[in-house]
């Protein structure tokens, strides 16, 4: 079964979904492994066609759902090259891989894949975690530390933070030392930082779009409990559904995106079932706002 209207063939295709239901390091309740199967079954209680976008899927996108990637539980780094391999291969097909978590972890995979590609890839990240620990209870490859090993990778000014409102003193501190660019609590700064990394033609003083590569990646528990409770370690305080549609669709119309995630959604934990309604609809709409 493909997400709703994403029946394209892969040569067809703009945007590769991809599945990585993985949830070994989940640091508090686990389940985000059933994230993605979840979201392809509701998918067909939403609409193909956006009111809001004024956007079918059928007829306005073109998505190849490439399904789930059959991960090994409990072994972190075997997990991690199996989703760079698939990233990679989209990548190198000249289509932009969209990943469906599964624990943030798994965001690790996608960013080698892309970072390999994309020498002076920026990464966009929307969480209520900083995700900046140097390693959780001894484990440096934990979806607690997910973009600290990003930072590893791509090193200082590279990283921007939106949300953030959960983390630890260290956490905060690497933040201070202005190795990543974090916005606490709200996304107020995302217009400034779009502009920082879009670029100038000398010649012609307009602004060029789509410049450098961005990685997005979305922890859905960046948003309020009360609208998705369906997620392991939720934090109050958080963004309204509006918000964070307004704010995706800022990045993709004005930002290069190469690569994008979705993860933390744990379907098990919200009997109402809203919140796997609300992430489906909010996948439909970044389909249909990629570019
Ligand atoms: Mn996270
Ligand atoms: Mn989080």
């Amino acid at each position: 079964m493909n997400f709703i209207g994403c029946d394209k063939s892969f040569d067809d295709a703009r945007v590769v979904l991809f599945g990585a239901p993985y949830d070994s390091t989940t640091s508090f309740r686990p389940g985000t492994r059933f994230g993605p199967a979840a979201m392809r079954t509701e998918s067909f209680g939403i609409e193909t066609y956006s009111m809001l976008l004024d956007k079918d899927l059928e007829t306005d996108s073109a998505v190849h759902d490439s399904g789930d990637i059959e991960l090994p539980f409990g072994c972190q780094e075997r997990a991690l090259e199996m989703i760079e391999e698939r990233a990679a291969e989209i990548l190198a097909a000249g289509k932009i891989p969209f990943l469906l978590g599964g624990e943030h972890l798994v965001t690790l995979g996608a960013v080698r894949a892309a970072a390999k590609m994309y020498p002076d890839l920026r990464i966009l990240h929307f969480d209520a975690h900083a995700d900046l620990r140097e390693d959780y209870l001894g484990n440096p490859l934990s979806h607690a530390c997910v973009l600290r090993r990003c930072h590893d990778l791509l090193g200082d000014g590279r990283i921007f933070q939106f949300g953030i409102r959960s983390g630890t003193r260290d956490e905060r501190d690497f933040m201070r030392a202005g190795h990543v660019t974090t916005e606490l609590f709200t996304s107020q700064t995302l217009a400034r930082v779009i502009e920082s990394l879009s670029k100038i033609d000398e010649s012609t003083n307009r602004r060029i779009d789509k410049f450098p590569p961005v990685y997005l990646t979305i922890d859905m528990d960046v948003l309020d409990p009360s609208e998705f409770p369906g997620t392991g370690t939720q934090e109050a305080g958080g963004f309204r559904y509006s918000q964070l549609v307004e704010d995706m669709r800022e990045i993709c119309a004005k930002l290069n995106v190469v690569a994008i995630d979705n993860v933390e959604l744990n379907p098990g934990l919200d009997a109402t079932g809203r919140s796997t309604a609300l992430a489906c609809k909010f996948l439909r709409e970044e389909l249909l706002s990629l570019r």
